[in-house]
C-alpha cells in the first residue's frame, strides 16, 4: 500500500519536473528573491504580486533537480491568493513534513513531499523554493541560500 502512495507522489512529482507550473517571469512582481542550493546546484528566482497582504500571484524560473523544480511548481500554485501569515503557517508545515514525514494538518498536493525526510540529501532541494518565498515575503534583498538556514 505505502508502495501504491508513492508511486502517485513520485508522478506528481515527476509531472510538476517536467511541466512546471507558473514557469516564467513576472516584469510586475512586487517581490522577489533567488535561491540557491550549492550542494545540488539548484538556483530558482521567486516572484510575487502583493496586493496588501495577499499574494494576487506567484511565479518562477531557474534550473535544478527535479525534486527543487516540482517544489517550486507546487509552491507557487499553493501561495497564490493566500495572505503572507497563511503562507508563513504553510511553511511551517512543509518545513516540518519535509524534516520529520509527519503532515500537520492539511497542506493538500504538498502532500507528496513527506516521503522527502527519508533522503536528507534532498531535503534542502525540496525547502529551497520555501525559503525564497519566506526571503520575499520579508522583502529581503540577499539571496537565500540553503547553506544559511537550520533546516
Ligand atoms: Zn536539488
Amino acid at each position: 500500500m505505502f508502495d501504491d502512495v508513492n508511486d502517485l507522489y513520485q508522478q506528481v512529482i515527476l509531472d510538476h519536473c517536467k511541466q512546471p507550473r507558473n514557469f516564467h517571469e513576472m516584469p510586475d512582481a512586487t517581490r522577489m528573491a533567488q535561491g540557491h542550493n550549492p550542494l545540488c546546484g539548484d538556483n530558482l528566482k521567486l516572484f510575487l504580486t502583493l496586493d496588501g497582504e495577499v499574494i494576487k500571484d506567484a511565479s518562477f524560473v531557474g534550473s535544478g533537480c527535479c525534486i527543487s523544480k516540482a517544489s517550486a511548481s507546487l509552491l507557487t500554485d499553493n501561495v497564490k491568493g493566500k495572505t503572507k501569515a497563511e503562507a508563513e503557517k504553510t511553511f511551517e508545515q512543509v518545513r516540518g513534513m519535509i524534516t520529520t514525514g509527519k503532515v500537520n494538518g492539511d497542506v493538500g498536493k504538498l502532500a507528496v513531499f513527506a516521503g522527502v525526510y527519508k533522503y536528507p540529501a534532498r531535503v534542502k532541494c525540496a525547502i529551497l523554493s520555501w525559503h525564497a518565498l519566506m526571503g520575499a515575503l520579508r522583502g529581503e534583498a540577499a539571496p537565500v541560500s540553503t547553506e544559511n538556514d537550520q533546516t
